[in-house]
């Protein structure tokens, strides 16, 4: 080792699947995990002669994510033929944008690993069209095509070489899916390949300002891939600095059993494409009519609604990020704060009970038996004390498991707490009957010694004494003035 300090310099390419009904130039339907090859036609199978008519959708898609990332939108775009061989392009080219992409120049900010905000340019964001699938086989027997997936519109989000670790490229993904999602234009399952993503990578020794010879990591669909291919790649690069070796450009393919990355094809550059516009499709004119149309779908983005669950709720701001991080989440989140009336007693149940529940059955928010309605209306229940905490978890439970209301949950158990203090007394007095010893010790000074008769006070309520009250009048009998 020749003790030099090298920085990795990461920028990445990122595919979002949209999630339009039907493909970008024709009208199949884009419907994940159909019967392979039963979602195509003439057009997306790339038979002669088939003219491709552009998804309006797609390009208001395109737009909007470029709004949602301070992308500049352009008014005038067009798509270009990229040309090259793959058996799952049947056309031997794809439909994308070269030079005038639809959005362009815009940022994203991420939080570092020691908290800091960094901002992560955008070099662009393009509409193009996805490409089939190859199945292979077992045993090198051959290889099948599945062209269900061609033509399915995917957004390209191109971003400058600003990151410097595998935690900020997954901080800049997580936050993209994020914002993706609130802007409903993509699930982005990364399981199903609808949010795929290249590395580009390079060293540099970390007093160098230029740029290392870089390499591209195509196609990587898990955190987990992504995190070991910029670990991985480091390392190798490093080591054949350090050998005196330079870095050759290449696009690799990563094998995720060995934990190693092949070489695909050597450099490749723009021109190796022989991008052309589109003869088959018109430019894309987004006029001020259309442009001020799709920014009225623009909806409150992630970081505007965290700050603002702070300020308007009086939220902790780790709770705010928490119920900020999915848009249904936070949309459950505000439905329950305004039945319950109780922004922070909401926040509480939410973030404990209400996700516990739904990790433990595996659903998502939309899909939580316990509507955010419901569960305003329990909380209420516990906020004027006419159950306590342990009685709320115990109807909690039930609302999950049958779907009841709050109300008539507490009205059939008979599970409401005893808050008189005429019928709470008589317990207590029974209480300090029964237990001298503790009465003796706690008036010796042993504090303690009321949480005990608390303690027996519930037992003797089967748990509906309101404990708050149960522990003044307990005080107040053994004082007497
Ligand atoms: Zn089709």
């Amino acid at each position: 080792m020749s003790g030099i300090a090298y920085e990795t310099v990461i920028g990445l390419e990122v595919h979002v699947e949209l999630s339009t009904l039907t493909k970008v130039f024709c009208g199949c339907p884009t419907e994940f995990g159909a019967e392979e090859n039963t979602h195509c036609c003439p057009v997306c199978t790339g038979m002669p002669g088939a003219l491709p008519v552009i998804n309006k959708k797609a390009v208001e898609y395109a737009v909007l994510a470029g709004l949602a990332t301070h992308c500049e939108i352009n008014r005038y775009s067009k798509m270009d033929r990229k040309n090259y061989f793959y058996p799952d392009l049947p056309k031997a080219y794809q439909i994308s944008q070269y030079d005038l992409p639809l959005c362009k120049s815009g940022f994203l900010e991420i939080e570092t690993e020691s908290g800091e905000t960094k901002k992560i340019r955008l070099n662009r964001i393009h509409l193009e069209e996805d490409a089939g699938k190859l199945v292979h086989a077992p045993n090198h027997s051959g290889s099948l095509l599945d062209m269900n997936r061609c033509g399915v519109p995917l957004l390209e989000i191109v971003t400058e070489p600003d990151m410097r670790s595998a935690q900020e490229a997954r901080s800049f993904l997580e936050s993209i899916k994020k914002i993706m999602e609130y802007i409903q234009i993509s699930d982005c399952k990364m399981e199903e390949g609808s949010m795929r993503c290249d590395v580009n990578l390079s060293v540099r020794p970390a007093s160098s300002d230029a740029l290392g010879i870089r390499t591209e990591t195509k196609n990587l669909n898990s955190f987990r891939s992504i995190t070991r291919v910029i670990e991985s790649e480091t390392a190798r690069q490093v080591q054949l600095l350090e050998q005196g070796v330079p870095v050759v450009q290449a696009t690799l393919h990563w094998d995720e059993d060995a934990g190693e990355t092949s070489v695909l094809r050597l450099k490749e550059e723009a021109q190796d494409y022989r991008y052309f516009p589109d003869p088959d499709l018109a430019p894309i004119h987004v006029d001020d009519a259309w442009f001020a149309h799709i920014q009225s779908f623009l909806p409150e983005l992630p970081e505007a609604r965290r700050k603002r669950f702070i300020e308007q709720y009086k939220l902790p701001a780790d709770a705010a990020a928490l119920l900020t991080s999915d848009a249904a989440l936070a949309d459950y989140y505000e439905a329950a704060a305004e039945t319950s009336q109780s922004n922070l007693t909401a926040c509480h149940w939410i973030t404990g009970e209400l996700l516990r529940l739904l990790k433990e059955k595996e659903v998502t928010v939309s899909d939580s038996p316990i509507g955010p309605g419901a569960l305003g209306q329990l909380i209420q229940f516990i906020d004027r004390g006419a159950i306590s905490g342990s009685q709320a978890k115990e109807v909690f439970d039930i609302m999950a498991s049958t779907g009841e209301s709050p109300e008539s949950i507490i009205r059939s158990r008979s599970l409401v707490q005893i808050s008189d203090s005429g019928q709470l007394e008589e317990i207590a007095a029974r209480v300090i009957q029964n237990n001298p010893k503790s009465v003796g010790d706690y008036l010796a000074g042993k504090e303690k010694a009321i949480g005990f008769l608390v303690g027996q006070m519930m037992k003797e309520s089967k748990g509906k004494a309101n404990p708050k009250l149960a522990g003044e009048i307990l005080t107040r009998l053994m004082n007497p003035s």
